[in-house]
């Protein structure tokens, strides 16, 4: 397969997508609205495979040329949240994302095949609604972007066959949560692990923070999920290709650690 270093983007088409993830927040007196094309559920089309709440479509926009771009809705309404979801819900959604992700990937017919979820205005996305993206690419290799470096770091803590840590090499900065999944029937405790991150991140991180992205890794036998909180990007970075990372990871692990991991502590779902 031929191998290209950029993807390319249509931008007619770009300029057609709606665009809801401004809105913070959903607005009760809006319940009916179906200006969310994810909620309202009768018009969705090119329906691949669907289980109760879940549905992995075609994306509507296809912008990437040279890719296949599916949608994963993750849930009925728009006013839910990864890091709210109920241990059940939340273990059906990565059970079912990667086990599509990895159907497309063993299909062959793409060069690699990418899987993320964007959430709140500086993540990228243009829809509030959860979901999770499904990309296949038939001329990139994603891999060849990647280093093993970018998934070590400080561990918070760690189960058989899965470890959750604190980047000590970000690839952006200044701090990257990895989940390092190295036995595939632990993938509720990967799961579980991502939502504390994903949690973490909207509730305790240090600067308010509303956005973050998941991305998701097939590096040998291992499934690696990384958590990146997102504000406006670093210019050392976007200029010179300079990843930053802070002196404060230990801690912030520490801190983690203690909020999530020390007995009697609340779930991350519990309301607090
Ligand atoms: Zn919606």
């Amino acid at each position: 397969m031929s191998s290209s270093t950029h993807l390319h983007f249509n931008s007619h088409l770009g300029a057609q997508k709606p665009r809801t993830i401004a809105r913070q927040k959903p607005n009760p007196a809006q319940k009916n609205d179906t200006s969310c094309p994810f909620c309202n559920r009768e018009s969705l089309v090119d329906i691949l495979a669907s289980e109760g709440p879940l549905v992995l479509l075609k994306n509507k926009y296809p912008v990437l040329e040279d890719t296949l771009q599916l949608v994963l809705i993750e849930t009925y309404n728009c006013d839910e949240e990864l890091s709210i979801y109920s241990k059940e819900h939340l273990h059906h959604v990565i059970r079912f994302g990667v086990e599509k992700w990895l159907e497309i990937e063993n299909s062959g017919e793409f060069s690699s095949v990418i899987f993320f979820k964007n959430h709140g205005p500086f993540s990228g996305g243009t829809i509030f609604h959860p979901h999770m993206q499904i990309v296949g690419l038939k001329k990139v290799d994603y891999r060849e972007n990647i280093r093993e470096e970018d998934f070590e770091g400080v561990v918070i803590t760690q189960a058989p066959g899965v470890e959750f840590n604190l980047s000590t090499k970000p690839r952006v900065g200044f701090f990257e949560f990895n989940v390092v999944l190295s036995d595939i029937n632990q993938i509720d405790q990967m799961a579980d692990y991502i939502q504390t991150a994903v949690h973490y991140v909207l509730n305790y991180f240090d600067y308010h923070c509303n956005s973050y992205n998941l991305f998701f890794y097939k590096l040998e036998e291992k499934i690696i999920a990384k958590i990146m909180p997102r504000f406006v990007t670093s210019p050392i970075y976007l200029g010179f290709s300079i990843p930053q990372v802070s002196n404060r990871i230990a801690e912030m692990a520490r801190d983690v650690r203690e909020r999530y991991f020390t007995e009697g502590t609340p779930s991350p779902n519990t309301p607090v």
